[in-house]
């Protein structure tokens, strides 16, 4: 990075305090990841100068070649991953991917089903100040009381009562499988689209240690850069019926010239997640979870759902009567990044929070494994029991740094 030291040293320090705060610290936001050298390489690159309205082939400007290469890649690949049979890879974020296919099959005013927001669902599933919100009806399903997953058998009793144009399944704090043969069961009692959100779990997705919705969903959307480990974007899969529509639904209806740079990188990420060490890796996601959640569970916490399937576990306080919000502050002292995150059926407001949410992509991403899932546990709860212990968070920042250096991240680019 010698050309940005010199020209504009106050970006450059501010970099190189992001490479040593991501290496220092244990990053724990269920929704992160550390891509490769190679994805950072593509994205940081030349083609982030061109503009490509269009699609490959049909493009809007001339000198497209290149990055018809680029795009086309991402596209098979994609397919291949997948196994659908259309995408768009052009969408700049996982909101943009979903407006995408509000905008394809939808009228404003139409009536939509999505998971509440407090019980896992995500923005632009119907939060009234998102556009989502403001543009759709939208009706939510909730988790039960007593078990935290959802009951599907209410689900399709409720969307024959409501007669949604589309259901969404899909969520950012979920921590189950989702059953999305049962998603179309409930489409098919009111003749509803189904699309499914995989944003977070579409590296599960991807290696078949989550059910795939492909087989049931008119539309499967998606970030880039959650489990899948690619750069920060968003796609859309469907079935050839709707791929014209979505296609201009995307361009131009709601962008203009697509990010060339991140559609290189999303084809690099899209290739390493075909391969064999890819699997491997999302196993490893999935074990670190479990044992981090049980090691949590042992320790006397409540964690929504009684564990997980996936990457992501809620931790509950409302028994304990504890915030999100003191615990999430706590934890930063402490060098361990979480997110304060609402839990079913939470008294808190949205900025408070009973919970916290806590991944394992990025920490797994470093080579962490089950030992260390264990001492994460551990320091965990001793940052809970000791919330106002400057003293002591303090010291554990510092085992927090000793344990991160055992698996460094970007070392190269501390300079
Ligand atoms: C993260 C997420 C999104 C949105 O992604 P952005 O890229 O932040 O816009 C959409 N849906 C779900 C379920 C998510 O978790």
């Amino acid at each position: 990075m010698s050309y940005l030291k010199q020209t504009d040293p106050e970006i450059y320090n501010a970099i190189v305090g992001e490479v040593n705060r991501e290496s220092d610290k244990l990053e724990l936001i269920a929704s992160e990841n550390f891509v490769s050298e190679a994805v950072l390489e593509a994205a940081g690159g030349v083609m982030t100068n061109k503009y490509a309205e269009g699609y490959p082939g049909k493009r809007y400007y001339g000198g497209c070649e290149f990055v018809d290469i680029a795009e086309n890649l991402a596209r098979e690949r994609a397919r291949q991953l997948f196994g659908c049979e259309h995408v768009n890879v052009q969408p700049h974020s996982g909101s943009q991917a979903n407006m995408a296919v509000y905008f394809t099959v939808l009228e404003p005013g139409d009536k939509v089903m999505g998971l509440d927001l407090s019980h896992g669902g995500h923005l632009t599933h119907g939060h009234p100040i998102n556009f989502s919100g403001k543009l759709f009806k939208f009706f939510s399903y909730q988790v039960e009381k007593d078990t935290e997953v959802i009951d599907y058998d209410k689900l399709v009793a409720q969307a024959k009562e409501i007669k949604p144009k589309m259901i969404v399944a899909g969520a950012s704090a979920y921590p189950r499988f989702l059953d999305f043969k049962r998603f179309r069961d409930a489409c098919d009692a009111c003749g509803a689209f189904l699309m499914v959100d995989i944003a977070h779990i579409a590296g599960l997705v991807a290696t078949g240690l989550h059910p795939s919705p492909i087989p049931y969903a008119d539309f499967v959307t998606t970030t880039t850069h959650k489990t899948l480990r690619g750069p920060r974007g968003g796609m859309v899969m469907c079935q050839e019926k709707y791929a014209a529509d979505l296609d201009r639904t995307v361009m131009p209806g709601i962008q203009g010239g697509p990010l060339m740079h991140i559609i290189a990188a999303k084809a690099v990420a899209l290739k390493e997640a075909l391969s064999d060490d890819f699997i491997a890796y999302q196993k490893r996601i999935v074990e670190n979870a479990a044992v981090l959640a049980q090691e949590l569970k042992s320790r006397g916490y409540h964690i929504v759902s009684g564990g997980t399937d996936t990457h992501l576990m809620l931790v509950s306080f409302i028994e304990i009567g504890l915030t999100g919000k003191k615990v999430e502050k706590a934890l930063d002292s402490a060098g361990i990044t979480v997110n304060k995150n609402t839990v079913p059926f939470d008294p808190q407001k949205p900025f408070v929070t009973s919970g916290i949410r806590i991944g394992t992509p990025a920490i797994t991403t470093r080579g962490m494994g089950l030992s260390e899932m264990k001492i994460i546990a551990g320091f965990i709860d001793r940052v809970i029991k000791n919330l106002d212990n400057e003293e002591l968070l303090k010291g554990i920042a510092g085992e927090v740094k000793s344990l991160c250096e055992k698996f460094p991240l970007y070392s190269q680019r501390k300079d």
